[in-house]
């Protein structure tokens, strides 16, 4: 099975290299290290907006940024060393400067669609433990400000009675297709676009297992009883921090009551149901770099 978008292949982390200072520090200083620069959780790409846009170590270097926050990602399939950095000092991006008619800043979200998966990936990487750096600059334990350690794959507490690590931050959430007699449920949320459907998400809470966490979510979303679990595929998803575990799952009976606090709606679907109300434009499905767009596919593939 292909990796999901959003999930790096055909990339090495070279995590053993992270603790090596003066290995680091070459590597990110010689000619052929490509930096991904991230602007306030933005991205740089053409303005198609088709290919990332990398600076080297001497155009990073010509910025003067005072000690920006760098990470090494570690090194493409295609020999490339990789390595991300915080460029959120340059305070405003200037238009005349950044953006002539080569150069894009933006979303991630908007610039996903566009880019290979994997540049899409490294791209994703990188803005995510950036973010994360940007969260994660003081100690939860006491309050005193952290540092960057292992090439920016965790931070110390500076607080020499503390010295608490901390590691980047992955939310699990699971998300799952529940079927009926060969229907999928989807529902929409207040927060969706109008015409947007999807199978059913939410995070895992402390204390329970992942099956637990779907048949929980199932519960309280539509108060179906479900049974028959199974494992689909795992996606990094950038946007929230996530790793969505999907699963698909079967539901013991067919009506539900959906909770319209989380919900504005949910409906069992055949995949002709699917395929007319696409074709009439009533019906949304979600992104297609998404894992619940690929889990309905496989399902849809599977029973028509
Ligand atoms: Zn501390």
């Amino acid at each position: 099975m292909q990796p999901h978008f959003y999930a790096t292949s055909g990339f090495d982390r070279m995590a053993h290299f992270r603790d090596d200072d003066e290995k680091m520090e070459n590597r990110l200083k010689a000619d052929d290290c490509l930096f991904v620069p991230v602007w306030n959780d933005r991205v740089f790409t053409s303005k198609d907006r088709t290919t990332p846009r990398y600076f080297s170590y001497a155009e990073l270097d010509a910025l003067d940024l005072q000690s920006p926050q760098m990470i090494y990602l570690g090194q493409s399939h295609k020999g490339q060393t990789l390595a991300a950095v915080d460029i959120s000092a340059i305070e405003p991006l200037d238009e005349q400067d950044w953006f002539d008619d080569h150069l894009s800043c933006v979303d991630l979200r908007g610039a996903g669609l566009s880019l290979s998966a994997d540049d899409a990936s490294i791209i994703a990487y990188a803005q995510t433990l950036l973010r994360w750096h940007k969260d994660a600059k003081f100690c939860g334990r006491c309050g005193t400000r952290t540092t960057s350690k292992s090439a920016g794959h965790a931070r110390r507490c500076s607080n020499d009675d503390c010295k608490t690590e901390h590691f980047p931050r992955i939310n699990p959430a699971v998300i799952m297709l529940v079927e009926y007699e060969g229907r999928v449920l989807l529902a929409s949320n207040p927060n969706f676009p109008e015409k947007l459907r999807s199978i059913l998400a939410g995070f895992v809470e402390p204390g329970e297992s992942l099956e637990q966490a779907v048949a929980r979510e199932v519960w309280e979303e539509v108060g179906l009883e479900i049974e028959n679990i199974r494992y689909h595929s795992s996606q990094p998803w950038p946007f929230s921090s996530s790793i969505m575990l999907g699963y698909t799952v079967t539901a013991k009976t067919e009506a539900m009551t959906v909770n319209k606090e989380e919900l504005s709606e949910a409906d069992w679907y055949t995949p002709a149901d699917i395929a007319k109300a696409v074709d009439e434009e009533v019906l949304g499905l979600p992104r297609v770099d998404s894992i619940a767009r690929a889990i309905l596919d496989d399902w849809i593939k599977g029973n028509t």
